[in-house]
């Protein structure tokens, strides 16, 4: 089998994430809420991966680094606990549902909302932000990269004029944490969600949120954090403020491994290794008669995500005779985010998807290619 939906999440792990798990639930209890070694095991665990992140992302505080259940709970936490009936938002028309569907619901409860439609390619255009802005915002809310094209927003720029509107910068870096370069301070970020399952090579249930110092978000959840037990208030600090009840420690152990495998091969190499694959998948694609590939130009920033239609035909179709056929995981339909659909131009067909991740290998994406091209040419069984 060749895995292509690493954009799903990341699939295998580095042999070092399953066993960070299995060596947690042997050796670590429930941090924060006994002196005894178990405790204090969880304890360490929590930290060192709160460590390891706020280094990947140039947090200088791992304070500043919250843990929750995905990049979905993390936006929610970030969206619901910063903004209130009244306030204007700006987003982009290349979203995924874990902001739309939040945004939408604020809405529904006097949040004004502005979407800045972004091109086919899905670029968003500086002018159309800058006059969206022209109108004041708390806050835009923007992906770091497309989980449907792969195309990276210019987070540096839409941070500038964010800052210059006095609107903060909230960010989901599900699919590019542990994939891109991500700088919280050099981007001008406030508040970024991630996954911790996708690049960070974790196990599912793990995410998180990055808070600068002095942004207050309101907790989504109250309860016990194994500090200021005495109070039947909500500790005001972070990250016991955001993180209330038992957290996921043996999933953060299995996190921190990935973070440490990353380290130890380096983002850089991963980051490159990636983009060539994406590159030869894009050129392979674009290639074959009758297939439309979506996204950024060449040469244009782009994570390792290519979606593609096969003239009208459906994409949930040819995922399924990808797998079938050929063995082949990945994706088809419209991957949660029927906004960029509609921006692209395939909200009746979706795409089919094919992310490459760290263990993609050139045989991979020619393999997949010649599965494409098959099936694209009418060869194999019709379903
Ligand atoms: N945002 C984007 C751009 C995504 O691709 C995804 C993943 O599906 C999410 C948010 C949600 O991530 P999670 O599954 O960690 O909640």
């Amino acid at each position: 089998m060749i895995y292509l939906d690493n954009a799903a999440t990341s699939w295998p792990k580095p042999a070092a994430v399953p066993r960070a798990v299995a060596a947690c639930l042997r050796r670590a209890a429930s941090p924060g809420r006994g002196g005894h070694g178990l405790s204090r095991e969880a304890d360490k665990i929590l930290f060192a991966a709160r460590e390891a992140l706020a280094a990947l992302f140039g947090a200088e505080n791992s304070g500043t680094i919250t843990f929750a259940a995905n990049a979905t709970d993390a936006l929610n936490t970030a969206l619901f606990g910063l903004l209130a009936p009244g306030d204007r938002v700006v987003t982009t028309s290349m979203e995924h549902n874990a902001v739309a569907r939040p945004l939408r619901a604020l809405e529904d409860r006097g949040l004004i909302l502005e979407i800045v439609g972004c091109d086919r390619t899905g670029a968003l255009p500086l002018d159309s932000l800058d006059d969206a802005l022209d109108g004041g915002a708390k806050a835009v809310v923007v992906t770091h990269a497309s989980n449907v094209t792969g195309g990276v927003m210019p987070l540096a720029d839409i941070g500038r004029k964010a800052r210059a509107a006095g609107a903060l910068l909230i960010v989901d870096a599900a699919q590019t944490a542990g994939a891109e370069p991500v700088d919280v301070a050099a981007m001008g970020i406030d508040v970024m969600a991630f996954s911790g399952h996708k690049s960070l090579l974790g196990p599912q249930g793990t995410g998180g949120l990055y808070v600068r110092e002095g942004v207050m978000v309101e907790p989504l959840r109250y309860g016990g954090t194994g500090s200021l037990s005495e109070s039947d208030r909500q500790p005001p600090f972070y990250p016991d403020r955001l993180e209330s009840g038992t957290p996921n420690t043996p999933g953060i152990a299995g996190l921190l491994a990935g973070v440490r495998y990353i380290n130890q091969r380096g983002l850089e190499d991963i980051r490159a290794a990636e983009h060539r694959l994406t590159r030869e998948l894009v050129a392979g694609l674009a290639s074959i008669s009758g297939i439309e590939v979506y996204g950024p130009p060449p040469g244009a920033p782009r994570a390792a995500v290519v979606s593609f239609t096969v003239g009208d035909r459906d994409s949930g179709e040819i995922a399924y005779r990808l797998d079938r056929e050929h063995g082949i995981a990945c994706r088809g339909g419209l991957h949660c985010a029927p906004w960029a659909h509609k921006t692209i131009g395939t909200l009746s067909t979706g795409t089919v998807r094919f992310s490459p991740g760290c263990f993609t290998t050139a045989a991979d994406i020619a393999a997949a290619l010649a599965a494409v091209r098959s099936i694209a040419a009418g060869h194999g069984n019709t379903h």
